[in-house]
């Protein structure tokens, strides 16, 4: 059984531990690796490594960082579906799914590419007599990344890719459950000629996010997570000083207007609730339907999720493969049941979905619930599978209040045909983004990702100009270059000297 590594100063590294866990494929069930967990001592090693490499990596001029970026990009785009196999066989997602996250990724990279442009400071030419004012942005030092199993391309790729370009070094601690893609990563940066230290990777479970959270050298911490952990990752680093981002769960509320194209919402719904078998955190879990159209959406979402192909994610014609592992199948099949115990009318129900050649797997059938009320246990967790409450409403100001009165606010979409109702909706939910006829409004890379209340703590969203300004600091340089003959007498009180 090989053993997933940490990389740190730009080689493999074994933990210095003897602790290890299981890697499993969840579309078998079967063990396929297993995965040293790190200790404080190896986060101490690749702090030590990345705080060395910044001293030289954030002298670098702009081009010279710029070039190691172009490459990573070109390398990345040579190497998507190497990448997306293996983020299948350890995630259970579609490959081509998989495919998808890496490109997204690949747009943070290309963003990046942009940052001789991007960093541009301001200046102020005689900002008062004689004096010019300009500002720059410098980077924080070693930063940290601590990130999911649903996206273990992507979510590094949100983060690195803009520390990186912005002349930081970077530690990240990927998910413990597909924890591949983090080397295949790091083995590309390296190709690409990032200097050792600069990219490392600790991986690991608490004891190694705790060691990042109290480590004196870390200055900055990205996560993205379950709501709970984002929560004290944002407690615990902030106390220790550090600037955070802490992305946490979702529930994402698709509304269905009766003035919508029906079909053409329910194809977007159906693809956006069980695509990745709903373990995206913008998957739409709830879809808020007005009255008048509701038995008809109910009777066409029944058919299209009872005709989703649920298998390997390496299979031809997949749709969906497992989710990640036997405790979340056994968890979301265990939300699926309290559904009828609550009142609510379970139309498709996924619990028990077995596919031939694939016993051992994780599987969860497509589930579509009606007449789910906000009081339902379903409805008030992240199930984080595929299943699809819908919750029956009288017109846009009931679907608003829902979705506002939800403790999430991610992401959320309108299906209408009618501007003034679209806009009506974006200015009043209080959820970070927004999709009008478009189910999974991920937002590009060169605009910045980010939900509201307990979708994100800290006040940074990701990638984007957000993220340039969380991963530096502002410098602000007040000069003047007095002429011998010109000197003016220095004052005692502090003057309004730009009006002079
Ligand atoms: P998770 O919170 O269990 O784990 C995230 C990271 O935190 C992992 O690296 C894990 O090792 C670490 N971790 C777990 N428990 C910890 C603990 N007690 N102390 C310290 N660290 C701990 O999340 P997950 O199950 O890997 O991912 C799914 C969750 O992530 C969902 O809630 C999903 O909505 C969310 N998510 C959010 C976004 C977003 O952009 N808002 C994106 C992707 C995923």
């Amino acid at each position: 059984m090989s053993l997933i590594t940490h990389w740190i100063n730009g080689k493999p590294v074994d933990p210095s531990g003897d602790r290890t866990q299981p890697v499993f494929n969840p579309a078998t069930g079967a063990e396929i690796a297993r995965l040293g967990l790190g200790t404080a001592a190896d986060v101490d090693r690749a702090v030590a490594s990345a705080a060395e490499a910044f001293e030289t990596w954030s002298q670098y001029s702009l081009g010279k960082r710029t070039a190691v970026l172009f490459k990573f990009r070109e390398l990345l785009a040579e190497h998507t579906d190497e990448l997306a196999r293996l983020v299948s066989r350890e995630h259970g997602k579609v490959v081509s799914d998989a495919a998808g996250e890496v490109g997204r990724g690949l747009e943070v990279v290309e963003f990046a590419c942009g940052m001789p442009q991007l960093l541009k400071g301001e200046y102020s030419e005689q900002a008062a007599t004689g004096v010019d004012v300009y500002s720059f942005r410098e980077p924080l030092g070693v930063v940290a990344g601590i990130t999911p199993f649903n996206f273990p391309a992507m979510v590094p790729l949100w983060m690195s890719p803009v520390a990186i370009a912005t002349g930081n070094t970077f530690v990240l601690k990927p998910s413990e459950r597909d924890p591949s893609a983090s080397l295949f990563l790091a083995d590309l940066w390296q190709r690409a000629g990032l200097p050792d230290g600069v990219f490392n990777v600790v991986q690991g479970d608490k004891e190694v996010v705790d060691a990042i959270l109290h480590h004196d050298d870390v200055a900055a911490v990205s996560f993205v997570g379950s709501t709970p952990i984002a929560q004290y990752i944002h407690a615990t680093a902030t106390a220790e000083g550090k600037r955070v981002q802490a992305l946490g769960g979702a529930k994402n509320h698709g509304v269905v207007l009766a003035d919508a194209d029906l079909d053409d919402a329910v194809d977007h719904l159906t693809a956006a609730a069980f695509g990745a078998a709903g373990e995206r955190c913008m998957a739409i879990s709830v879809a808020v339907v007005e009255d008048s159209v509701a038995d008809e959406f109910v009777e066409k979402l029944a058919a299209k999720a009872r005709a989703v192909n649920v298998t390997a994610g390496d299979q031809p014609g997949a749709d969906m493969g497992p989710v990640i592992t036997a405790a979340a199948k056994e968890r979301i099949e265990g939300l699926i049941g309290t559904a009828e115990r609550d009142g609510a009318e379970l139309v498709v129900d996924g619990r028990g979905h077995t596919v031939p050649g694939y016993e051992g797997g994780f599987f969860v059938g497509p589930t579509v619930i009606d007449r789910v009320a906000p009081e339902h246990e379903v409805y008030r967790v992240e199930v984080f599978g595929p299943v699809i409450d819908v919750v029956r409403v009288s017109g846009l100001t009931e679907a608003i209040d829902v979705i506002n009165a939800n403790p999430y606010g991610n992401g959320t979409a309108v299906f209408t045909s009618s501007g003034e109702s679209a806009r009506t909706f974006q200015r009043g939910v209080h959820v970070g983004m927004i999709g009008v006829n478009v189910p999974i409004p991920v937002p590009v890379a060169w605009h910045s990702f980010g939900g509201w209340k307990d979708s994100l703590f800290g006040e940074s969203h990701i990638y984007g100009p957000e993220g340039i300004r969380f991963y530096t600091r502002g410098k602000v340089v007040t000069q003047r270059w007095p002429h011998r003959a010109q000197r003016t007498e220095a004052s005692y009180h502090f003057s309004g000297d730009s009006q002079k």
